[in-house]
C-alpha cells in the first residue's frame, strides 16, 4: 500500500452525524448559524485569541484580511517570503499589491528579519510573513520593524494551528493571522479557514467582505464577495477540534521517530524545535545537502516513490521562480532557492504507523 505525504484526520462517522443532526432539524445550513457560532467560540478558546472570523477556506480569509485593512485601495508593496505555498503571493497580487520577496533563514526557513529593512520603500504598506511548516517567525523582530515603519503585519499561519510561543497562542502576533483548515492541514474542516485579530472594528469589515458587503437587511455598504464557512464544515471542525490533542500527539510520536533515525546523519538536516515553542508537528521537512549525504533530494524522492512512498518537494519551486511570477517580481533570494531545491517533506499524519516511519528512514539510510 502506498504512503502519501499526508492523510486527512477525520472523526468517527457517528460523531459527525450527531453534530449535523440539528442542522437537518433546523434547515439552517449556512450564513453564520448556531453551529458556526459554537465552533467560533470553541476555536477562540483553543487558540486563545481575542477575535476570530471564519471563512470558506484559508486563501479567501487571507485575501479578505488584506482587503479589510484598506490595503487594496491604497496599493503599494508588501514584503513577503518566496518560500511558501503560492496562495500567500496570489492573495497579495489579487489585492492590487506588489510582492517584494525577502529571503529566508537557512535554519528554520522563515523570513529573515535582518533582510527586511533594506526592502522597505515609501510604497511599502505591509509585511506578510509565513510560519512555514509551523516554524514560527521571529515575531518580536518583525513587530519591531513594522512599528518603526508603521506597517501592518499579517501572518500566514496556515501551518501553525495550535502553535504557541512563550505560552501565547500564535494568532496573537501581528495585526492578524490566517489559519487554514484545509483537509491536508493538522486541523481541518474539510475546506475552511479563519482570521484571528484584535481590533474590534475589523470584525464588521471582515464579516461584510465575506458576505457580499451586506451591512443590514436593506443596507449594502461595501463590495464584498462570498466566503462564509457553512454549518456542515463548522460541524466537522467541532468534531476534529475535540480530537486535536490526539492528532498532534500522534504526529509528535512519528516526528520523534524520524528524529531518532535521521537526526544525526551527516549531510542531512531535520527541523529542530525552538525553545519556548509548543509545536504542532505539521510537517517533517528534511534538507539533503547532496554532497556529504550521497544522494540528492531528487534521488531520495525517486527512490521513495519507487517503493510507494510519496514525499513532497515542498516548497519547490520557490514562488518567485514560478512561471506566473518569474517576470516582474523576481528578487534575489539565494537561500530560498537553495532550500527549495534541497528540501523534502516526508509523510507525516495522525494515522502514520511508527513501523512505516521506520521503513521510510531505512530506505533513506540505505
Ligand atoms: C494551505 C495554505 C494556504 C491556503 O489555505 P486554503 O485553506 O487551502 O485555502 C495558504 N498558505 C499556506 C502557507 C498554506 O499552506
Amino acid at each position: 500500500m502506498s504512503i502519501l505525504v499526508t492523510r486527512s484526520s477525520m472523526p468517527d462517522i457517528e460523531e459527525y452525524m450527531d453534530e449535523i443532526k440539528p442542522i437537518f432539524e433546523s434547515h439552517w445550513m449556512t450564513n453564520m448559524g448556531p453551529v458556526y457560532k459554537k465552533f467560533q467560540k470553541l476555536l477562540i478558546d483553543y487558540l486563545q485569541v481575542p477575535e476570530m472570523s471564519l471563512f470558506v477556506n484559508g486563501h479567501m480569509a487571507l485575501e479578505m484580511a488584506i482587503d479589510a485593512f484598506g490595503l487594496k485601495e491604497k496599493g503599494g508593496e508588501v514584503i513577503t517570503t518566496p518560500f511558501t505555498f503560492v496562495s500567500t503571493t496570489h492573495a497579495i497580487i489579487r489585492n492590487n499589491l506588489k510582492p517584494v520577496f525577502c529571503d529566508i533563514k537557512s535554519d528554520d526557513f522563515t523570513m529573515d528579519p535582518e533582510k527586511i529593512e533594506s526592502l522597505i520603500t515609501n510604497k511599502t504598506v505591509a509585511i506578510i510573513p509565513v510560519h512555514v511548516y509551523g516554524n514560527i517567525c521571529d515575531v518580536e523582530a518583525i513587530q519591531e520593524i513594522a512599528d518603526r515603519h508603521n506597517l501592518k503585519v499579517i501572518y500566514d499561519a496556515a501551518h501553525a494551528f495550535g502553535v504557541k510561543y512563550k505560552g501565547i497562542g500564535i494568532g496573537n502576533f501581528g495585526d492578524a493571522s490566517m489559519f487554514s483548515f484545509h483537509a491536508t492541514k493538522v486541523f481541518n474542516t474539510i475546506e475552511g479557514g479563519s482570521i484571528a485579530f484584535k481590533d474590534k472594528s475589523y470584525r464588521t469589515k471582515l464579516h461584510e467582505l465575506k458576505n457580499f458587503g451586506i451591512h443590514g437587511p436593506e443596507d449594502v455598504n461595501g463590495i464584498g464577495g462570498n466566503a462564509k464557512l457553512d454549518e456542515f464544515r463548522a460541524a466537522m471542525g467541532i468534531c476534529n477540534l475535540r480530537h486535536i490533542e490526539e492528532y498532534i500527539n500522534a504526529r509528535r510520536k512519528a516526528a520523534q521517530c524520524y528524529d531518532k533515525y535521521l537526526g544525526d546523519i551527516p549531510g542531512i538536516r531535520v527541523g529542530r524545535q525552538r525553545k519556548n515553542v509548543t509545536a504542532n508537528y505539521a510537517y517533517y521537512p528534511v534538507y539533503f545537502d547532496g554532497k556529504v549525504f550521497g544522494k540528492t533530494r531528487d534521488q531520495v524522492f525517486e527512490e521513495l516513490a519507487e517503493r510507494g512512498i510519496f514525499a513532497r518537494k515542498y516548497f519547490y519551486p520557490a514562488v518567485n521562480e514560478m512561471t506566473c511570477y518569474k517576470d516582474g517580481c523576481l528578487q534575489n533570494t539565494p537561500i530560498a532557492h537553495n532550500v527549495s531545491t534541497h528540501i523534502l517533506t516526508l509523510p507525516l499524519y495522525e494515522e502514520l504507523a511508527i513501523e512505516d516511519v521506520e521503513r521510510i528512514c531505512s530506505i533513506i539510510l540505505r
